[in-house]
């Protein structure tokens, strides 16, 4: 997915590379969930708002060990992200009903992976017509809503 074309990206592949540590520990080990944007967090991973958007309601769902690569981890921890995949779609359909979704891992920079070294599964709820239409074609960015909203509708629902 991060190699749909997306200008407003490059904020977050700057910011990326700048800030140290890795995003999601970060985030992990921040005391304030909404304001790191955490969703929920489960036995061995964890939900986060993406803070660059594709679309309203982009989450992703990554482990809480610091590991590149799924290959890495018990088959428990892989367990749990898919029932947190149920969830987040089950989750999302409720808050936005989307006509469809978009669901992926990039591994490794080569396949699009913005955060290489913390691996995470993306969802990105879809409708027909929306923002990666309008930013690819006419370099339009659909506000997204306001992350407090967006926890508000998502959180309850997980
Ligand atoms: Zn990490």
């Amino acid at each position: 997915m991060d190699s749909i074309l997306s200008p407003w990206r490059f904020e977050y592949v700057s910011t990326a590379t700048q800030k140290p540590g890795c995003v999601f520990c970060n985030a992990l080990a921040h005391s304030d969930d909404p304001d790191s944007l955490i969703l929920y967090r489960a036995d061995h991973n964890f939900v986060i708002l993406n803070r660059y958007p594709y679309n309203n309601g982009h989450i992703m769902i990554a482990p809480y060990q610091h590991v590149s690569n799924p290959v890495n981890v018990a088959p428990i921890v892989l367990e749990e992200m898919m029932q947190l995949f149920q969830r987040g779609i089950q989750a999302l359909t409720a808050a936005y009903n989307p006509q469809g979704f978009n669901m992926g891992m990039n591994l490794g920079k080569c396949a699009g992976a913005g955060v290489e070294e913390h691996y995470h599964l993306h969802i990105v709820p879809r409708w027909n017509g929306d923002t990666s239409f309008m930013s690819t074609l006419a370099e339009t960015r659909v506000i997204p809503e306001d992350f407090a909203v967006t926890m508000n509708k998502l959180k309850p629902l997980f």
